[in-house]
């Protein structure tokens, strides 16, 4: 044990040495911007909370009245007895929300990438990842057991290629986030659709960063191209994020779901999320559905931070989303300037490798429909001063 111990502190100093180590700061109180992080009064520029709902009295209340009706824990797992009816009105609302036949739970979205993988190729199969895809994602196509071949960013071409060289028989799967999670682009989605329908490949999409966000009523990424399940035939968002819940979901047809049923081990082998927690979601829905100013707050703020960010010559990236990172380079400048920040009051994540590219390092900004113009002012003031 001793000799173990002697092993990963080396290993820790190392990776303390090159900037690279990685520590959790403590909040108090729920999400939302205004928190208390480290005992310090701090606006939260960093959350993936975009609608701000994570904190919604209404979706609070909906979840205490689940609680009270079906209590704490699931129990088991979906195929056991740990399937309620909340969760199975949620897979129906959802699958109705995004236009496809089915829909099925997950607990999270790292489970839902690596099920849909397990479910859907093996060995011999091929999976086309863009280079910049969610590490779970990646992670998915690993276990899946096929052969992994990453594609240059959002590169159709490039994906082409690769497709091409695959052959015709064995089974071919691409995966794409819909909005890169650490650039805030929007994958081009119609082409890829295009070049998978000539190939014969499955395409699918993870929305993480879109579903709530992007489209007219905040559908997601195929709202925002108008597309629909014969262009797009597996969908997958988390419900983390723009929703402020928790768990994930993918949707698709008929037999896309029975077959992640039968054979996703990430939803086979584990306990079902808790059943006030679906029902949280479906609040959220309904809330999406019915207050439009949440999403109109967000785009209003996007676009006022992008405004102030030209106007003062601040070095911002071609994002139209909430996602709005500024590439600082250098892992230990991004991590000083992340400090200065959160001395001043704002918290920023700096995103340094493995998470982006060596040489990449950068302040993940994103903004939410809570901030406040004078919020984006502070953090425009505060960065102009510090870069
Ligand atoms: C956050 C995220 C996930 C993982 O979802 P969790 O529910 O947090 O496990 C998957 N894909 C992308 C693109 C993400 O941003």
């Amino acid at each position: 044990m001793k000799n173990l111990n002697l092993k990963l502190k080396k290993a820790l100093k190392e990776r303390k040495k090159q900037h690279r180590y990685r520590t959790r700061r403590i909040t108090k109180g729920p999400q939302q911007i205004e928190m208390r992080i480290d005992d310090k009064d701090v606006i939260s520029f960093c959350s993936n909370d975009y609608l701000g709902l994570a904190n919604n009295p209404q979706i609070k209340q909906a979840t205490i009245n689940a609680i009270n009706d079906f209590g704490v824990g699931s129990g088991s797992a979906h195929l056991v007895n740990g399937h309620s009816i909340i969760h199975h009105q949620l897979e129906e609302e959802l699958a109705a929300f995004t236009g496809y036949p089915r829909a099925i739970l997950f607990s999270t979205g790292y489970m839902a990438n690596l099920g849909l993988c397990q479910a859907l190729v093996e060995k011999g199969d091929y999976v086309f990842e863009d280079r910049l895809n969610h590490a779970s994602l990646i992670d998915g196509g690993l276990i899946s057991g096929a052969r992994l071949q990453r594609y240059l960013h959002n590169d159709v071409s490039s994906l082409k290629q690769k497709i091409q060289k695959a052959g015709k028989t064995a089974e071919k799967l691409v995966l794409t986030d819909g909005v890169f999670s650490m650039d805030g682009d929007i994958a081009d989605l119609p082409a890829l659709s295009t070049l998978c329908k000539k190939t014969k490949s499955w395409l699918m999409v993870d929305d993480a960063h879109g579903f709530g966000t992007l489209g007219e009523t905040g559908r997601g990424s195929l709202q925002h191209y108008a597309l629909n399940q014969d262009d797009v035939p597996i969908y997958m968002a988390t419900l983390g994020k723009a929703i402020g819940t928790a768990g994930a979901f993918i949707a698709g047809s008929d037999d896309l779901i029975e077959t992640i049923i039968q054979q996703a081990r990430t939803y086979i082998y584990t306990t079902a999320m808790p059943a006030a927690i679906a029902e949280a979601t479906r609040f959220s829905l309904h809330i999406i559905k019915n207050e439009s100013r949440h999403l109109y707050n967000l785009n209003d703020n996007i676009a006022y931070f992008r405004g102030c960010c030209l106007e003062t010559a601040l070095p911002i990236e071609n994002s139209e989303t909430a996602i709005q990172p500024i590439i600082i380079g250098d892992d230990y400048t991004a991590l000083q300037i992340s400090q200065s920040l959160f001395e001043r009051g704002f918290m920023v994540t700096a995103i340094r490798p493995p998470t982006v590219s060596e040489g990449t390092s950068r302040l993940r900004i994103t903004l939410s429909a809570k901030h406040t113009h004078e919020h984006i002012d502070g953090l425009i003031q505060a960065l102009n001063s510090l870069l």
